[in-house]
């Protein structure tokens, strides 16, 4: 055991505006990953906490909606300027339950940053339309207003980047929202509260409602509760898309992932290389925009290989908060299943270029490590292939020609994320237009959309129409109305029992 002592402390709900922790609630364990020791416990809702939560929200949202733009707005720059100042303390709160470099935990809280910027300019997204005179003496306008209470359900892989997709466009619209995040990683969700209360928001406009499937289902199902933004695990994803529209509820659910980068033997090798190892083992592989997969076009994948594995050998794999590149992964039960993937390669009969178990790292002993890895000559029928990992371990498969590799990425059942290196525009431009994937990067490995452009994958790895922010954000969080106006002559054609027609 690590000798680094520790005092365990209970997570509680945010509700109304005050951390709630009942007595009796079940409560779950949070580690820190690279001392492998339990520092807090969580709680887990019952239905009446979620029906508490969205019961504030709710009686939250119908005073929020009807304050001014002006001073919504106001309260974003504010919310804004705190999160800019205090990042640092967020980032080590990440770090500490999810084991990500502190680095890494500040591009995320940027990427979430930038949507909190995006909703600062709500005045102007939420701009109607006014067309004069549609008919004789008639015009019509339209009106974006939110729709009441958002739930929001995030995964432990980003706890401040992906519920930062959602809330400040939320309730910048008008809407009170009700964030469920991840139980392994949940004290960002209640920091953010916390700014929130701190910049001025009014309380039960946000509120953190911590648990398991009991609480994903009381948001599921409750009346009161008009959305559900999802991001997790495809299965997962599935089943909150299908009993969440059940329910009447408009849903975005995005899945899992398995991203490939297609390299064309054109391409500059040591950015492919730089590429590989930036994408495929940045926070140790736990990125739904993550690459997993290198399809490399022969005869490019010898000298690639070498290039990736040299500089494999120089990455420092230990505690997020020692400046090294790697951190551990967030559990010892995933370090485990990713770790037996390792098996899985050796006995469908791949060649495991690196092996990344039992590395040496800067780190407790105790910490739920497990190196880089790479696996050439993976076979596609193989479990490596088909099944999302989620780790620090790459595949690289190889293929004959660009036709082949791009049937192979549109053959898969994910559509994430997708990458080709080349310096070939027309090849570029081909593939952009003939790849099945959601977000391309072209010589770009993590194409993650900024926050003006909308994120989300398509087939396995989105269910629902609505990606996450951008327009297609503020489409999500608001309903339209469309009103008919008559004002000055108005003709009067006495009754008329026929359907309404324009002259
Ligand atoms: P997960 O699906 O296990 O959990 C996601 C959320 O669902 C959590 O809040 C969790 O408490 C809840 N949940 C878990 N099991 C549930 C159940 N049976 N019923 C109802 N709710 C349940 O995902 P995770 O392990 O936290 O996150 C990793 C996954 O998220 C990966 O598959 C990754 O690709 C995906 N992800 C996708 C995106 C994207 O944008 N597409 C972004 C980040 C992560």
């Amino acid at each position: 055991m690590s000798d680094v002592a520790t005092t365990v402390t209970t997570v509680g709900h945010w509700i109304n505006g005050a951390e709630v922790a009942p007595a009796d609630a079940r409560t779950s364990p949070v580690y820190d990953p690279a001392l492998g020791v339990e520092t807090k416990r969580v709680v887990l809702a019952e239905q009446t906490d979620a029906d508490e939560a969205v019961a504030a929200a709710h009686t939250a949202y119908l005073q929020w909606r009807d304050v001014s733009l002006a001073r919504r707005t106001t309260i974003l720059f504010k919310f804004r300027e705190l999160l800019n100042e205090r990042k640092g303390e967020l980032a080590e709160i990440i770090t500490s339950e999810h084991g990500k470099v502190l680095d890494d935990a500040l591009g995320e809280i940027s990427r979430a940053q930038e949507v909190v910027e995006y909703a600062c300019g709500i005045t102007t997204h939420l701009r109607g339309h006014f067309s004069e005179q549609v008919s004789t003496g008639f015009d019509i306008h339209s009106m974006q207003q939110p729709i009441g209470v958002a739930a929001i359900i995030s995964p432990f892989n980003f706890p401040a980047m992906v519920p930062g997709w959602f809330f400040p466009i939320a309730i910048a619209a008008g809407n009170a929202v009700v964030v469920k995040p991840s139980e392994k990683d949940p004290t960002a969700a209640n920091w953010f509260a916390a700014l929130w209360q701190e910049a001025g928001l009014p309380d039960g406009v946000f509120n953190v409602l911590h648990g398991d499937k009991v609480a994903v289902d009381a948001l599921l199902t409750h009346p009161d509760v008009a959305s559900i933004s999802f991001v997790g695990s495809t299965p997962i994803a599935k089943y909150v898309y299908e009993t969440g529209t059940a329910h009447g509820k408009r849903v975005q659910a995005l899945g899992g992932a398995k991203n490939h980068m297609l390299v064309l033997p054109d391409a500059d090798l040591d950015l492919v290389a730089d590429s590989a190892i930036n994408a495929g083992f940045g926070s140790a592989g736990e990125r739904c925009m993550a690459i997993s997969v290198v399809v490399a076009v022969e005869p490019v994948a010898d000298g690639l290989i070498e290039k990736v594995v040299e500089r494999m050998g120089k990455l420092r794999v230990g505690d997020g908060r020692r400046g090294c590149d790697m951190g551990p992964l967030v559990t010892k039960q995933h370090r485990d299943k990713v770790a037996g993937y390792i098996d899985v390669a050796i006995e469908d009969g791949a060649d495991v270029v690196v092996d990344g178990r039992g590395i040496e790292v800067d780190g407790e002993a105790d910490g739920f490590w497990l190196g880089p890895t790479l696996i050439d000559r993976v076979p596609v029928t193989s479990r490596v292939y088909t099944e999302e990992i989620f780790g620090p371990v790459l595949a690289v498969v190889r293929v004959a020609s660009y036709e082949e590799g791009v049937e192979l990425i549109n053959n898969g059942a994910f559509g994430n994320g997708t990458a080709i290196f080349t310096n070939d525009g027309g090849a570029a431009r081909r593939f952009q237009n003939e790849i099945e994937v959601g977000m391309v990067g072209i010589n770009v490995p993590i194409p993650v959309p900024i926050a003006s452009y909308s994120f989300g994958g398509w087939k396995d790895s989105m269910f629902g129409d609505t990606k996450a922010h951008g327009a297609e954000g503020v489409k999500f969080f608001t309903r339209q109305k469309a009103i008919t106006t008559r004002w000055l002559d108005p003709s009067h054609g006495g009754i008329n029992l026929g359907f309404p027609q324009t002259d």
